[in-house]
């Protein structure tokens, strides 16, 4: 029997405690990534907090989980930069041919095999996943929803392209639960064919886009009219959710810009289609940001996974860094701020190595090891408070250093810690054997100084910078817009 977890939901805005709608499996669906180009961090910290939730409802709720993400393999951005002449396409993709969806295949599949290696190495583990299902895998069963809603008097098609009714919904089901929407631009009958829009732009949004010339398409008929074409974003959600969880499923995750439109009109199209909304607990993470602002592609202010590690940044310090906000506050990206995740992270790993040390022959608090776990677990099923469990461990270890537990506490704490990496996934639990080697983020603040420098064509300051980096034993060498440091042999 695990621990009462409690989580807050975006749709009735408070916390609640969870209980799975079945047995003691929850089922969980995560808006997965789009895969036009290298996720940034950002976006990583909505793939991290559904990771965390999985653990934690595993290992503090102990309950067993079922955990589905999709990958949006099609979509405007993915056919923007699969098609020829596009920037995008790179030589690892293979040559781009005049068939439109081979290329959209062999663009979306490289990232999204860059995707796995990136959660790996951020310590989300693909077994964890009961399935990673990628959205032109189940077309029939969107086109199928489809026509489910057009039958249900929910939709229409237009120029072979087919619409959600949003005015016709609102007489049945409310549309804007998630997400205070101001009706006040709205047109009856206007549409929006874009997938991604504005609170102002809410009008009958897209369910699949009539074919376009060049385009990869799929065939759809409907009532005898030509209707090939593609979906739009939101359908493929509803319609693999249902496939793969079944309606309703326990807990829909994703980023809070994700609330509006897409989580809106994934409910509109479920309850349409299906008679049922997909889920009632919807959890949401808030935003990574840089100084104030979301961390997003089109504002250009984002790192990649792969942008830090070539930095010499531990992807685990990014994990642990991401840990210790809450995931419902604003986490801003900082280096410092790596830099101190990562202080903390080995504060605490050393404390583990210490552990494996022979130490007294008595300590005195034998329920020591037990409190902690309480009140770490406590804190973990309190909606996932990390923050707080982390400054318990502090408290800990703090007041109790390895060298004064006994060797009975030391092997309780030993297999606390261990439990505790199944959510954390940052520690090496067992003994020190050697010492880790990687770039010191003092070295990386040399190289980013040096960056600046060059790009403000201060070469002098740049040459002597790279001179310091030499100098404590590291090289810097340049790539096409950042560079690598490697330690010197
Ligand atoms: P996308 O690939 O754009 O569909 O985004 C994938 C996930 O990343 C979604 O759950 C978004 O809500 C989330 N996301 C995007 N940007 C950020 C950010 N700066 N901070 C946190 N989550 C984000
Ligand atoms: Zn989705």
């Amino acid at each position: 029997m695990g621990i009462q977890i409690l989580l807050n939901n975006s749709l009735t805005k408070s916390v609640e405690p969870f209980k799975p709608l079945e047995g003691n499996t929850v089922r969980i669906y995560s808006c997965g990534p789009t895969v036009y180009n290298y996720a940034h961090i950002g976006n990583m910290r909505a793939f991290l907090f559904a990771d965390l939730l999985q653990r934690v409802l595993r290992i503090v709720g102990g309950y067993d989980v079922k955990w589905v993400m999709n990958i949006t393999n099609i979509d405007d951005k993915t056919i923007r930069d699969s098609s020829p002449g596009s920037s995008g396409w790179k030589s690892d993709m293979g040559t781009q041919t005049d068939n439109p969806k081979e290329n959209l295949f062999k663009f979306t599949e490289f990232y999204e095999k860059c995707f796995f290696e990136d959660i790996e190495k951020l310590g989300i583990k693909i077994d964890d996943f009961y399935s990673l299902p990628r959205a032109t895998e189940y077309m029939p069963y969107m086109q199928e929803l489809i026509e489910k809603i057009i039958g249900n008097g929910y939709a229409y098609v237009s120029e072979g392209s087919v619409y959600f009714n949003v005015n016709k919904w609102r007489e049945k089901g409310t549309y804007g639960r998630l997400y205070n929407i101001d009706f006040e631009n709205f047109r009856a009958g206007a549409r929006i064919d874009a997938d991604q829009y504005e609170r102002e732009d809410v009008n009958d949004f897209v369910l699949w886009k009539h074919r376009k010339p060049g385009e990869p398409f799929w065939e759809f008929e409907i009532n005898g009219e030509n209707c090939d074409g593609r979906p739009g974003w939101h359908i493929e959600c509803s319609a693999m959710e249902k496939e793969l969880l079944g309606l309703p499923f326990d807990i829909h995750t994703g980023g809070i810009d994700l609330k509006f439109p897409h989580h809106e009109d994934e409910i509109a199209q479920s309850h349409a289609g299906y008679g049922i909304d997909p889920t009632a607990f919807w959890c949401h993470n808030e935003f990574l940001e840089v100084e104030g602002q979301k961390m997003s592609k089109s504002l250009g202010n984002f790192f990649t996974l792969r942008d830090l590690t070539a930095k010499g940044i531990d992807p685990l310090d990014i994990r642990f860094a991401m840990l210790s906000a809450h995931y419902g506050s604003t986490y801003n990206f900082t280096f410092d701020g790596i830099k101190a995740a990562r202080k903390a992270r080995f504060r605490l790993q050393d404390y583990i190595y210490e552990l494996y040390e022979t130490g007294r022959d008595e300590f005195n608090d034998k329920n020591a090891i037990t409190n902690l776990k309480d009140e770490v677990f406590k804190n973990l099923a309190d909606d996932l408070h990390t923050p707080k469990a982390i400054a318990s461990l502090f408290t800990f270890i703090n007041s109790n250093p390895a060298s004064t537990l006994d060797s009975e506490a030391r092997k309780s704490a030993i297999e606390f810690f261990g439990e505790l990496n199944k959510i954390f996934a940052v520690w090496d639990i067992g003994e020190r054997t050697t010492e880790v080697e990687i770039i010191p983020p003092d070295i990386t603040e040399l190289a980013e100084q040096r960056l600046k420098a060059k790009s403000e064509k201060n070469f002098a300051l740049a040459d002597s910078l790279r001179k310091k980096i030499i100098d404590e034993g590291y090289t810097v060498k340049d790539t096409k817009d950042s560079y690598v440091i490697e330690k010197n042999v």
